[in-house]
């Protein structure tokens, strides 16, 4: 729709010349899809409504955190009661002692946890307390994994395993990647090779358990072990990355899947954000005890913020933790989103359309792939012609998922059975149209 009643294209030529690219991050802009990205005006359980007042089912979900789906009256509630107590007070409240509590008690593997107020910031001060506990200045990432946009992680892949990154954004110096080594998702070899050389300087190890970023694409069992092992044996420090995967894929977020894979697993720092926020602005890291009273006040590692713990956050975080631990609750979302991925690969499979799909806990993601990639160079494989029919015919049809290949997808304790079929009809008739 590009008529001049389209309140979507109205109000995207207007931001754009008030806020660069039209958006305040850069996927919602559409550009590797193309056409008018959808302004929201209200959403509702597992449904958005756009600026024409069309109604989309919603497989995004503000990119993970609204997984009990749109205004889930608890939490609604909550949320207003904290309004009329204050936004703000730059003091302690109860009510991040209450989130932390909570937190720690699914996430065994941490035992002190510090509340931030996004993603990226808790990926950057994860870094620095590793470098702080270590004394050591080098870390590992893959490539396909995003971690937020600190600096020393906007990076690529040097030439060979010697040399370190080269920056993926302009202002990064590259003094400040030098210190970043890129290695391929899922090889061992390398991360061996890897270790032998630099294993004695490395601060840690971070990483995405199941990659979000690169669509899905899960660490397989053994690699996690290796990265255990040769972490545990060089004294650097593994650290997850659960921003998307935490309270996602299980209550006990990745590392709780990987436990059930490798005995007595467990990483040494866990970075959370998305869910444990609810769609409010708050994100958190943590860890064992003594790691964490590296922090200051207690030691010497610096991090602070205006409005970390900020109580209407809290309470919005607190909120839909609670209801995501009520017993059965991720049985049934896993049910949930087990049945869309296996509806859509059905669809597929019955158009003769390349398709692979995978999924854990309410995340999905689904590729024009034959099989499931391993890495990031597979994922980039995908025809992103094909994937654009695909996004822009599920759009038509008033599904909204990522607008981009190397996108997760969500489903939320909203999306109904009925919502679940009439996307896996949707996509049936846009696979027929990718067949021909
Ligand atoms: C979203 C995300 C981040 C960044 O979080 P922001 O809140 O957007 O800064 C970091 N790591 C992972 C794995 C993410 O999915």
């Amino acid at each position: 729709m590009t008529s001049s009643t389209d309140r979507n294209e109205t109000l995207f030529e207007r931001a754009k010349r008030v806020i660069p690219g039209g958006v305040n991050s850069p996927v919602r802009a559409f550009r590797a899809v193309g056409g008018t990205p959808r302004f929201v005006q209200r959403a509702q359980g597992a449904y958005f409504w756009d600026a024409n007042d069309r109604r989309y089912i919603d497989y995004i979900g503000s990119w993970g955190p609204m997984i009990l789906g749109h205004g889930h009256p608890n939490v609604v509630a909550a949320v207003q009661k904290a309004v009329t107590e204050g936004f703000s007070f730059g003091a302690p409240t109860e009510r991040e002692i209450e989130l932390a509590e909570e937190i720690l008690k699914h996430v065994p593997s941490m035992e002190m946890v510090r509340l931030v107020s996004s993603g990226t910031e808790a990926g950057m001060s994860a870094i620095r307390l590793a470098r702080g506990a270590t004394g050591r200045s080098k870390i590992i990432k893959f490539e396909g994994c995003y971690h937020g946009h600190a600096d020393a992680l906007l990076v690529k892949a040097g030439s060979g395993l010697a040399t370190f990154g080269n920056p993926t954004s302009a202002g990064v110096p590259a003094e400040v990647v030098q210190h970043t080594l890129v290695l391929e998702y899922n090889n061992i070899h390398q991360l061996e090779e890897a270790f032998a050389l630099h294993g004695k300087e490395l601060a840690c190890l971070m990483i995405e358990p199941i990659a979000g970023n690169m669509n899905f694409v899960r660490a397989s069992a053994p690699f996690m072990q290796r990265c255990r092992e040769l972490c545990t044996q060089y004294g650097a420090l593994l650290v997850f990355d659960e921003v998307m995967t935490g309270f996602r894929v299980a209550l006990g977020s990745a590392q709780s899947v990987y436990a059930q894979a490798i005995p007595g697993f467990k990483p040494d720092i866990t970075v959370l954000g998305k869910v444990i926020g609810g769609g409010m602005p708050l994100a958190a890291f943590g860890g064992p005890r003594a790691l964490m009273e590296q922090m200051a006040p207690l030691g010497p590692v610096y991090q602070a913020g205006t409005l970390s713990g900020n109580p209407v956050a809290t309470a919005c975080g607190l909120a839909t933790l609670r209801e995501i631990s009520q017993p059965g609750f991720f049985d049934a979302l896993s049910r949930k989103t087990r049945s869309l991925v296996d509806g859509l690969q059905a669809a597929a499979s019955a158009e003769g359309v390349p398709f692979s799909a995978d999924c854990q806990g309410g995340m999905f993601g689904f590729f024009l792939l034959p099989e499931l990639p391993q890495n990031y160079a597979t994922v980039m494989k995908t025809d992103s012609p094909r994937f654009n029919t695909l996004f822009h015919g599920l759009l038509d049809r008033g599904v909204y998922i990522a607008p981009a290949l190397y996108e997760a997808g969500f489903v939320s304790a909203a999306h109904s059975e009925e919502d679940i079929a009439q996307t896996v009809a949707a996509a049936r008739e846009v696979f027929k149209l990718l067949a021909k």
